[in-house]
């Protein structure tokens, strides 16, 4: 598959970061490169082409690059789903659990409408923990989650198959 060994070549592998025994995907490469970028994009998009998706939700950082290209293409809203205290008006808040410890994760209370068709977006799923949380927040608010996007799964953690029992669509690109 030509596209998925695109997207893989474009993906630079750190060892030891950010802690050591940790090998980070790091997509920076991928955004820096034009062709594979689009590319990527493109992927993820498709199928919701001719689709109403009323909202992109992208978590805060390298989920607003890229869902914030991924609502444009759509002509979607977008929602920055943030790390706490970063966002200026009245917030729903919900803790998630990381690799090791807990962090809590916000939106704006009037960033979804009841009913909206909601696309989640994200670098990569690793145990799930980031999207389960965002998943939660959207649909305490009332969203519908049309599905979960992501460039790269790491399928051992085990983060695809938490979102798909909780009935969420899941959709990567790379493995
Ligand atoms: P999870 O919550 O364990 O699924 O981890 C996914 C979250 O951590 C996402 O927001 C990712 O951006 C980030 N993350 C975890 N591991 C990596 C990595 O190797 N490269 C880039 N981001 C990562």
């Amino acid at each position: 598959d030509t596209l998925k060994d695109t997207l893989i070549s474009a993906i630079r592998t750190i060892p030891d970061y950010p802690k050591p025994g940790i090998l980070f995907r790091d997509i920076t490469t991928l955004l820096g490169n034009a062709s594979a970028f689009r590319r990527a994009v493109d992927q993820l998009v498709y199928p919701y082409a001719g689709t109403k998706i009323d909202k992109v939700a992208g978590m805060e950082a390298r989920g607003f690059i890229l869902g914030g290209a991924v609502a444009h293409q759509l002509s979607a809203g977008f929602i920055p789903i943030r790390k706490k205290g970063k966002l200026p008006h009245e917030t729903v808040r919900i803790a998630y659990s990381l690799e090791y410890g807990i962090d809590e994760m916000e939106m704006h209370k009037d960033a979804v409408q009841p009913g909206e068709k909601v696309i989640l977006v994200d670098d990569l799923i690793a145990t799930g923990g980031t999207a389960v949380g965002a998943v939660s927040l959207l649909r305490q608010m009332g969203a519908e989650i049309v599905a979960a996007c992501f460039v790269i799964d790491l399928p051992d953690l085990g983060g695809r198959k938490k979102l798909e029992e909780m009935g969420v669509k899941v959709r990567t690109l790379v493995e």
